[in-house]
């Protein structure tokens, strides 16, 4: 069977690599196909007894719009919840306490995580010297701009809110590009912050004439979940979608790539996207190139389960108006924090209901997925029920376990993308979309996705 396009793996990456292919090219002969029976990967939404659980993202941080407009251009727009108002009051435990964490630079100042001469330390970014590396941890660059205590206590926790990693072991270049181009830039964090802040003010004088964007950016859910953006897309574009096909390999002859599929069928085309974990990459594409699959092995992956646990309100004490916490490894917590799902998304539990996601796992913290559901459900309440003083249990649990979650950019990763980059040179036509390269959010897949599209 021949192809324009072929489409491999059925997450968000490749589902909006197909929504942008369909709109740039409608008549050509696109096909997706899913390993599995279901699509969507890591995203699903099960409404369990007035309680929304969701299997991964929760959240969606569409800075640019670009989730919106996919949503718009799937008709769901209106489905878009924006996050509640309280969702900007985030939290750090910190000797078993929760304290309220600053979101801006000049928030270091106001009472919270950090103690007074963490602060002033924090405050003396501006003169922090340039490490002169071309790559350097996220825990050594926060150290060296901000301190110890900003590294451990506000750094640390936030990396392993994004990444579920270690932030010394993970790369402050391709995991947080816009801090690394900020003191490349302006030689300050602070300094690199004020100067956006005034470009962006500049910038809205002179477009104050025009209407406002109908979405402002922040955190989104949608009606029902992420996985609704999952189901528009499917419902959209599904003759062009086989579930249960399994890519074991890609070949190339005669110019065109050969799929091979797990149930011996074939198909062949000029253009390939491959959009699975990069570990699936690696073995799909191990024939075609031994460097590249080498290459893409080398990604790791931490691993998450996510607990969901509904109570009844009136069984917490602690005050739960705001996004949740996070842990910081000093604190030896088994978890790694708790987002305060009905807190930030109203809709998510019934009124007199709260849903909590408990994170466990990450990297450094691998053998916790070792345990069974029952007990990861059991550690998620009692840790979750000390810091919230919870009387009795959750009236809902449900977990949800990924063993590979998220790919972890470490130190160095921006050569290993050159690497990889090298190699696809080699094989016009082929490309590849997914998490593990330029950014782990729902967002910055969609991103990759498009920019492929763009250059196919
Ligand atoms: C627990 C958790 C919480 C998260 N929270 C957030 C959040 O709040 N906000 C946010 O923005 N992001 C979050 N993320 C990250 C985000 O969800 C993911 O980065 C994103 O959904 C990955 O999408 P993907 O399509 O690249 O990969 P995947 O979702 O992994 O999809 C890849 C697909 O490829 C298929 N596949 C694999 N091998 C083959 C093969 N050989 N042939 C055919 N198909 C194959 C798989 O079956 C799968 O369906 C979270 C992730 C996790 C795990």
């Amino acid at each position: 069977m021949s192809k324009e396009i072929i489409i491999i793996g059925g997450g968000i990456s490749g589902l909006s690599a197909l929504h942008f292919l369909k709109k740039k090219y409608p008549a050509y002969n696109i096909a997706l196909y899913e390993a599995g029976p279901r699509l969507g990967g890591v995203i699903g939404s099960d409404m369990i007894n007035g309680y929304l659980c969701e299997w991964g993202p929760s959240g969606l941080r569409d800075r640019d719009c670009i989730a919106s407009k996919l949503c718009e251009e799937l008709g769901i727009e209106n489905d878009i919840q924006p996050a509640g108002s309280d969702a900007d009051k985030r939290y750090i435990l910190r000797r078993g306490k929760l304290r309220r964490v600053a979101m801006s630079p000049l928030g270091l100042l106001a009472p919270g995580v950090v103690s007074l001469p963490g602060k002033l330390r924090g405050l003396l970014e501006p003169f922090a010297a340039s490490s002169g590396k071309d790559d350097e941890s996220v825990y050594d660059f926060a150290r060296r701009r901000f301190g110890a205590e900003i590294a451990d206590y506000l750094v640390q926790p936030l990396v392993t809110g994004i990444f579920a990693g270690d932030a010394r072991d993970l790369s402050v270049r391709s995991a947080f590009p816009a801090l690394y181009e900020m003191e490349r830039n302006s030689g300050s964090i602070f300094r690199g912050a004020l100067a956006k802040l005034k470009a962006k003010r500049r910038q809205s004088k002179t477009t104050a004439s025009r209407p406002a964007k109908k979405n402002k950016p922040g955190i989104t859910s949608l009606n029902g979940g992420i996985y609704a953006i999952i189901k528009a897309l499917q419902a959209k574009h599904q003759t062009h979608v086989h579930t249960n096909a399994r890519a074991a390999r890609i070949t190339k002859t005669a110019g065109k790539y050969l799929i091979s599929f797990s149930d011996n069928s074939t198909a062949e085309t000029e253009q390939v996207i491959v959009a699975t974990p990069a570990y699936h990459a690696a073995t799909i594409l191990r024939k075609l190139s031994n460097d590249l699959a080498d290459t893409l092995s080398r990604i790791q992956y931490a691993p998450i389960a996510v607990a969901c646990l509904g109570f009844a309100k009136d069984a917490i004490k602690a005050d739960i108006r705001g996004f949740g916490y996070l842990v910081p490894l000093n604190e030896k917590a088994k978890h790694l924090g708790a987002i305060w799902a009905s807190s930030v998304f109203p809709d998510q539990a019934p009124g007199d209901k709260a849903l909590f996601r408990v994170l466990l796992g990450g990297a450094g913290n691998e053998d916790v997925l070792d345990c069974s559901d029952d007990d990861l459900l059991k550690l998620a309440e009692t840790e979750l029920g000390a810091v919230l003083k919870i009387k009795g249990g959750p009236e809902l649990a449900r977990l949800y376990r990924w063993n590979r979650a998220v790919p972890q950019y470490r130190l160095g990763h921006y050569r290993l993308l050159q690497e990889i980059d090298a190699e696809l040179a080699r094989f016009p036509g082929l490309h590849l979309a997914g998490n593990a390269y330029t950014g782990v959010g729902v967002v910055d897949c969609i991103k990759r996705a498009s920019a492929i599209v763009s250059n196919i």
